[in-house]
């Protein structure tokens, strides 16, 4: 698939007028904490219109009803620690899905991502997963991510991001041409810090209060 393909960004009124209280630097991190969990479940929503249904049949107090149910089992990969935010309001919609926790940082030798944490679900019987990270700035992290998942045999694997840099929109799709990724906004560039500018900052302290 080329970039273009691969990559959606939303522009839904709701997305991006809440994206744009989330960059405000006057925004508390109580307020952050809300807006992350909105356009977390509204971008999901966008990022599995694809998913499979089986037929499913039931009474309603009135009739019977052919329905239908989701034929998919979903696992969340939140990216530690800004991740976890995402992951968290994602369960609310899909509370059955499979959680699992990756923690990665970047070497500042090497610049490389180095992962401190990987605790794999109990089961594996996961047919969609989903990288959740609300910044993708040098695509290192997400690159990582997904290829770790790959080594574990998954193989329908997107990716959620809340703001992207060009630069790692283009290296994730370069590593990973098979791996849709689906944005609130891609902005202008990385600062010297590997930043996204105009981003939102540190995603991570902004949600926890940290710096
Ligand atoms: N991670 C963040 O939290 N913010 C950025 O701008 C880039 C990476």
């Amino acid at each position: 698939m080329s970039e273009s393909e691969l990559v959606s960004v939303s522009r839904h009124p709701l997305v991006r007028h809440k994206l744009t209280r989330l960059r405000d630097e006057a925004t508390e991190p109580w307020q952050f904490r809300l807006l992350v969990r909105d356009l977390s479940q509204l971008l999901f929503f966008e990022a599995t219109h694809d998913l499979r249904l089986e037929p499913w049949s039931m009474r309603t107090p009135l009739g019977e009803h052919a329905g239908e149910r989701l034929a998919e089992h979903i696992g969340l990969v939140p990216i530690l620690r800004a991740g976890l935010g995402m992951a968290d309001a994602i369960l609310d919609l899909v509370p059955s899905a499979c959680v699992w926790h990756l923690g990665l940082y970047r070497d500042h030798e090497t610049l490389r991502p180095v992962t401190y944490y990987n605790k794999l679900p109990a089961s594996l019987a996961i047919d969609v997963a989903l990288v959740v990270d609300p910044m993708l700035a040098t695509g290192g992290s997400a690159a990582t991510a997904v290829s770790i998942l790959k080594e574990a045999g998954l193989r329908r694997i997107k990716l959620l991001g809340l703001i992207a840099a060009p630069e790692g929109v283009q290296a994730l799709s370069q590593t990973h041409p098979d791996v849709p990724v689906h944005l609130g906004a891609i902005d202008s560039h990385l600062d010297e810090r590997s930043y996204i500018v105009p981003g939102l900052g540190d995603a991570g302290d902004r949600q926890f209060g940290t710096q």
